[in-house]
């Protein structure tokens, strides 16, 4: 078999792997993209972009009864789900396309099928054999399988995506952003939903606005159950019964989702062989330079244990070409205050450190300032939740190092505040800035003094 020459081949074709491929092709180098399943990954397929369909749909449902609470006369309807899903499919069928065009356009050549390092550090691919002097993987991860009995018999956030039809009542094991999320979602367009959540939920978030946010969804009519681990699930008829470590058996269900993590595809692709390191939990190690234990092999996204988030991702695939292909030898993703959003209802937006880990970092030079108000929104309806904002700060000049947003729009709030916390705002620069008037957003200009 006659080896392939590249400059740069890119296994796996979804956020990171696109924002690589397609940097490094425009500095003119010749990109492998391999990939196996649709263009772009987790997110286009069966995460952000579904997802935040799906949102705006619950958004929608949410908004109907706001809308009567303001006295419009309207009887509240349920969605469509089949006519939605033609439109949600249609978006990402859109996106397919002009990720193709664009990998045409700059020349990537793209081979459909599942890459393997060879021990050689050639990539083996659909009876090619590969060769370039740099490799990225970049083959993200998967919802995480329990070994709990009847685990087959519920879906994984994969198989969410894949539903026709409102299930009338859910169970949902988790309590991570992907289990909040989904869970919103499921509520809002009416289904009844029950959680089941081992530990707290928002494990990693700010304990306060965690707490907050289950409050808000326990208002909303989610049934929270902490503390309560499912060691197996069966089948009655049609339905689901679970069996809870406390000996209690809730049920029946008629639908069963896991949300229970996600692990790394690093195995079964050869990283061994090629002598690749990782973490306990199967992450590929790699400096911050995205280098892992063998020179030339990169690794980046969600196969990696950095945060795993889409841009995250696109940006790390795109320093990565600029430091190899740009001549920007410095060019590397800055992991610090990386803003994120759970799309729950309402959204819980968050940047830089949590109370917790603040005072973890700098002890008794936190100070906190934090402020609950009903939105104004909400306050012409009889759906008065709380909308929350806290800002951790340290030192004496109160250097923000932490922003956290739960309420309506939080999510479109957060990006402009988070530009200038990675500038290094202080609390002082928010109190210079003249408020808009009315939003939310002017809580956060309008803070006044310490909490604590
Ligand atoms: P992926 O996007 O997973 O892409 C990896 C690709 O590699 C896949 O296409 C796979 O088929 C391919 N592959 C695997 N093995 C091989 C192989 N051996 N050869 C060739 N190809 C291979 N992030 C956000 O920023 N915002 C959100 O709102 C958000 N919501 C999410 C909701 C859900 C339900 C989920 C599951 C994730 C969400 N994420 C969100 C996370 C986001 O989707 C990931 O962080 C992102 O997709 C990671 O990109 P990646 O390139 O590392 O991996």
């Amino acid at each position: 078999m006659a080896v392939e020459d590249f400059d740069l081949i890119v296994i796996g074709a979804g956020s990171g792997g696109l924002g690589t491929a397609l940097r490094a092709a425009k500095y003119g180098v010749r990109v492998a993209l391999l990939e196996p399943r649709q263009l772009g990954g987790t997110c286009v397929n069966v995460g952000c972009v579904p997802k935040k369909a799906m949102w705006y749909a619950s958004q929608m449902a949410e908004a109907q009864d706001l809308a009567a609470d303001y006295g419009f006369a309207l009887t509240k309807g349920a969605l469509d789900w089949p006519r939605f899903i033609v439109h949600r499919q249609g978006y990402i069928d859109r996106i397919h396309e002009s990720y193709r065009l664009n990998l045409e356009k700059h020349g990537v050549t793209l081979i459909p099928a599942i890459g393997r390092l060879s021990a050689g550090r050639t990539v083996l691919v659909a009876g090619r054999e590969l060769r370039a002097p740099h490799t990225v993987i970049a083959t993200g991860g998967r919802p995480r399988r329990l070994e709990t009995p009847g685990f087959e018999i519920g879906m994984d956030s994969d198989g969410f995506f894949d539903l026709r039809k409102l299930p009338a009542h859910t169970a949902i094991v988790g309590g991570g952003y992907i289990a909040v999320e989904l869970a919103g979602v499921l509520r809002a367009l009416g289904g009844e939903v029950d959680m089941y959540v081992r530990g707290r939920l928002m494990g990693g978030f700010d304990v306060e606005m965690a707490d907050a946010l289950g409050e808000t969804m326990q208002a909303h009519g989610i049934r929270i159950h902490y503390h309560c681990q499912i060691v197996s699930a069966q089948r009655r008829g049609e339905q689901v019964v679970l069996d809870c470590d406390s000996g209690s058996q809730p049920g029946p269900f008629d639908a069963l989702i896991w949300a229970v993590g996600r692990d790394p595809n690093s195995d079964g692709a050869g990283f061994d062989l090629a002598g690749i390191a990782t973490d306990p939990a199967g992450h590929i190690l790699t400096d911050e330079w995205q280098n892992t234990s063998v020179p030339g092999i990169y690794a980046l996204g969600d196969v990696t244990n950095g945060k795993a988030l889409t841009p995250v991702a696109v940006a790390a695939g795109r320093c990565l070409s600029d430091r190899l292909f740009g001549g920007k030898p410095q060019a590397k993703i800055s992991y610090d205050l990386i803003p994120s959003v759970v799309f729950s209802h309402p959204p819980l937006a968050t940047v830089g450190l949590s109370e917790e880990e603040a005072r973890e970092q700098y002890g008794d030079d936190v100070h906190i300032f934090r402020q609950a108000f009903t939105p104004m929104q909400l306050s012409l309806s009889s759906r008065a939740f709380k909308t929350v904002v806290k800002l951790i700060c340290v030192g004496d000049d109160e250097r923000i190092v932490g922003m956290h947003i739960l309420g309506p729009s939080a999510d479109e709030m957060l990006q402009g505040f988070a530009v200038a916390i990675k500038m290094g705002a202080r609390k002082a620069d928010l109190d210079a800035t003249v408020a808009i008037h009315p939003t939310s957003s002017e809580e956060l200009v309008l803070l006044g003094a310490r909490t604590r």
